[in-house]
């Protein structure tokens, strides 16, 4: 039934770009070959993970208050035209409609490529009074860019799937704080769930959303090198509200513009980050509660004793856990090697010697160890390390990225950093506009980004710019990115 029987074939920290689409072909995540470019067919091992992605945070944002909505996939151009910087940083990635049956439309219809402009209509209708707030909502869509970059599985494609908050709020500092409460949900999902670590950065003045105000962003690391920008929040530009008439009735009776947010985590962009920063050379590692599978259990050949054990010990995993047995005709080495390049965080094996002797062979993918337990303590087994094992990949993939940050202090080293695949940690004039030549020079000569300012941490230098020399008033980070 399997076809790629080959294993992964190179290491992922010698030649990444390929072990990453090996990865995304042997272990079926995706079939690059349909036939529009730049989109792709997801494929079940992929999906059923991505769907676990998706019921974690979108239970995170409910617990928060966030109601789901489902809006149209199609947006007026004129609702686009209402903000003029938005209609700007966006057309040139929009799909349009233009024609329905045999009638040309009288008017140009948008696949969202993001939904403020769709949102933000109706909040002028529901917004009513100071009662109504914080209005807070979110919807699981897909959205549509025509990217123009090299597209790539997951990581960038003309379709994806992802999340997209948008919140009314009655101050500005409103809307601070919802930008602060994303960041623990970053942290409370694609942290301690997902495994993720991260910086939550303050983007620099010139590096914004289009209509934003201030633009946060949470960037985990390749272990190229490279960051990937994962879930970013917007506080919007008062001028967008303004656009859209979205306005309340305060308590002192008097009619005030409201303040709006957006959050928008892409599920299909954040599931490269879990195959990249948990994967190696043997192929996937998911953690616990993402695995499509959670256990799988392997006779190792087809005896009826041991196919009977295998089901009944099936039957209890059941209960708090994915699990399947694979009865396929493949040798158990076979056997073994797929299912660790698939990721599966536990496999039982299951061979008669051990049974004879009351025993059970587990494998664990979080430390690949093999393990023997007696059949009476299995489930309690597998439970305790069902238990330790996201908190294993996570401690990992913690340890790994504190060590690839790296205090310097001038542009040669900032240049040796960026080579050697770590994040600079400077100090810096500015993160304002008067920066932004700082940010340039540095860019032109080590193709690496000032990616911001930490929103965790108040981190105040004592010193002087790394590049100009003046007072330095930030500590920013500096690394390239996808
Ligand atoms: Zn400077």
């Amino acid at each position: 039934m399997e076809k790629n029987q080959e294993g992964i074939t190179v290491k992922k920290n010698e030649n990444f770009s390929e072990w990453f689409s090996q990865i995304v072909q042997k272990c079926e995540l995706a079939d690059l070959r349909y036939n529009v470019k730049g989109f792709l067919v997801f494929q079940p091992w992929s999906v059923l993970s991505m769907e676990k992605m998706y019921r974690h945070m979108e239970k995170t944002l409910q617990r928060k208050g966030h109601k789901p909505y489902w809006f149209p996939t199609v947006i007026p151009e004129s609702n686009f035209k209402r903000e003029s910087s938005h209609v700007k940083g966006f057309t040139p990635e929009v799909f349009w409609i233009t024609q329905a049956g045999k009638a040309k439309l009288t008017e140009r219809l948008a696949l969202r490529p993001t939904s403020e402009t769709a949102f933000y209509q109706m909040f002028e209708l529901w917004i009513r009074s100071y009662k109504d707030l914080p209005f807070k909502t979110y919807q699981r869509a897909q959205v549509f860019r025509y990217e123009t970059k090299a597209t790539r599985p997951f990581l960038r494609s003309r379709e994806f799937h992802w999340i997209e908050t948008h919140c009314v709020h009655a101050t500005e500092e409103d809307a601070f704080n919802q930008v602060k409460e994303d960041m623990e949900t970053n942290k409370e999902v694609l942290h301690d769930i997902y495994g993720l670590p991260f910086i939550f950065f303050e983007r620099p003045e010139w590096d914004k959303f289009a209509g934003a105000s201030r633009t946060f962003a949470s960037d985990v690391l390749n272990p190229d090198g490279k960051v990937i920008q994962q879930p970013s929040t917007h506080i919007i530009s008062p001028s967008f509200a303004k656009a859209f008439n979205i306005k309340y009735k305060d308590k002192d009776g008097t009619d005030k513009p409201a303040h709006t947010t957006c959050y928008g985590p892409a599920i299909s962009r954040i599931f490269a980050s879990v195959i990249i920063v948990h994967g190696d050379d043997k192929g996937l590692k998911f953690p616990w509660e993402i695995a499509p599978v959670q256990v799988v259990i392997v006779p190792i050949n087809q005896d009826e004793k041991i196919k009977k054990k295998a089901e009944s010990i099936k039957k209890e995993i059941e209960d708090f856990a994915e699990v399947e047995i694979d009865n396929s005709e493949k040798r158990p080495g076979e056997k073994f090697n797929y299912w660790e390049m698939k990721g599966v965080p536990i496999r039982i094996d299951l061979g008669l010697k051990d049974l004879e002797k009351k025993k059970v062979t587990i494998f664990r993918r979080d430390t690949d160890e093999k393990i023997v337990v007696s059949e009476k303590d299995l489930i309690e087994e597998i439970k305790k390390i069902s238990k330790e094992f996201t908190k294993n990949l996570t401690k990992k993939a913690d340890k790994i990225f504190e060590g690839r940050i790296k205090n310097v202090s001038n542009l040669q080293e900032i240049k040796k950093t960026i080579e050697e695949g770590s994040i600079a940690r400077v100090k810096f004039c500015s993160v304002g506009k008067d920066g932004e030549p700082c940010a340039e020079k540095i860019k032109k000569e080590t193709e690496a980004e000032v990616r911001g300012t930490r929103l965790d941490e108040k981190e105040k230098p004592s010193g002087k710019c790394v590049i100009c020399g003046r007072t330095a008033k930030e500590i920013v980070y500096i690394a390239k990115s996808y």
